[in-house]
């Protein structure tokens, strides 16, 4: 094991002891990893949520000058209630060359290797910085990550590549799908079934709605390209909760449904939620017509927009050089890069351990992947040590 590697380890023991599931707070693991990079003369800078209780941390390392690179990942992980574990998922427990714990490899073991790589970034005399982006609140919708990257935008002069440790088994990954999410409810007014103009039924109306977003999700399915990077190939839409009614013979009063989707970088977000608050609009006013007191309500649970491959990305260059990985690769779940390259930045998603591993009960990231997540550090160092362009 490289000392590198071995660094990585232990601060991954470190990390994984934070509880930092995404209803808890994650500051006690922020202070942790602030003064880390503090006592190195990283200069620092968190964005905090509304209450306080959780904050994302921005810090560099090098000189203050435009350029370098960006490490980026988030600090939460998903629960593990109601998850049947060998081993207890809040310290690192090492069996058959695996490391097992709660986010070992979503994507603690990505912080784990940038931190254990930060003394010596701070030793090699950079020409151009490394930056550390660390967020919460991923796992519930990537909620955390806007606020710090309007400030990055604000406060930096621009980095030319953005690393988000995701674990793709340091493989090179360019395209992710988007995420999008809605609730919507329905007030109607209850009425004798039979008095279909004495009220307005929550029900009946939500069927409409509901019927916009499946035809919507067929033309997602017809509008992927035929050399689609994707599995499924297109943007999926599903509804995966409806409740709304009382009886049989009663106009609902009530309903609400809630609909994910995962559109891919062809399809137009905006455009969609558009589609479907027109449509609640036009439904809306028929139901008032008989109900007066009639409302639809759209919340918008999440928007992460997907990550499309740039054409002769800096990061994919970056990522590639580093890795030798020069493979297409996409991946289907929704992840942070969107928002970094909305903003602007070129961004790929390459980090240790296997998506597979992720938010299962017995998580584990292969010693195998730390020492390549430790690799690649090593490579990110001299690079920056000797090169201007990144
Ligand atoms: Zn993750």
């Amino acid at each position: 094991m490289t000392e590198l590697a071995g660094t990585a380890r232990s601060l991954l023991s470190e990390l994984v002891a934070f509880d930092t599931t995404s209803r808890n707070s994650n500051l006690a693991l922020i202070d942790f990893v602030e003064e880390r990079l503090r006592n190195l003369g990283a200069q620092t800078f968190r964005v905090e949520n509304e209450d306080r209780s959780k904050a994302n941390l921005h810090a560099v390392i090098g000189p203050d000058a435009p350029g370098g690179v960006l490490l980026s990942g988030h600090t939460d992980v998903v629960p593990v209630d109601g998850q049947d574990w060998s081993s207890d998922p809040w310290a690192v427990t090492e069996r058959d060359g695996k490391l097992y714990g709660r986010g070992t490899c979503d994507m603690k073991g990505f912080l784990a290797c940038a931190l254990a790589a930060a003394p010596e970034f701070a030793a090699a005399g950079l020409s151009r910085p490394v930056h550390f982006a660390f967020t919460y609140d991923e796992e519930i919708g990537c909620l955390g990550a806007p606020d710090l990257i309007d400030e990055i935008v604000a406060r930096t002069n621009g980095v030319n590549a953005v690393i988000v440790g995701e674990p793709t088994e340091m493989k090179v990954v360019t395209a992710h799908k988007g995420l999008l999410s809605f609730e919507v409810s329905l007030r109607g007014a209850e009425a004798h079934s039979s008095l279909v103009d004495n009220g307005a039924c929550a029900v009946t109306a939500a069927v409409p709605l509901m019927s916009l977003l499946v035809e919507i999700g067929e033309e997602m399915r017809a509008a992927a390209p035929s050399d689609s990077p994707f599995e499924p190939a297109f943007g999926t839409l599903t509804i995966g909760e409806m409740h709304g009614g009382t009886a049989l013979n009663i106009l609902a009063k009530e309903a609400c449904f809630a609909s994910l989707l995962r559109p891919a970088p062809w399809d137009d977000i905006d455009a969609i939620e558009q589609r479907l608050r027109d449509k609640a609009a036009e439904v809306e006013a028929d139901m008032k017509a008989r109900a007066p007191g009639a409302r639809i309500t759209i919340k918008r649970l999440s928007r992460v927009p997907p990550l499309a491959p740039e054409a002769d990305g800096e990061a994919e260059r970056l990522a590639r050089a580093l890795t030798g990985d020069n493979a297409r690769r996409a991946v289907s779940f929704g992840a942070e890069a969107g928002q970094f390259q909305q903003a602007g930045y070129s961004t790929v998603l390459c980090g240790p351990g296997s998506i597979e591993q992720a938010h299962q009960p017995d998580e584990f990231i292969a010693i195998s992947q730390l020492h390549e997540g430790a690799a690649f550090m090593e490579r990110l160092i001299k690079r920056l040590a000797t090169d201007s362009a990144s």
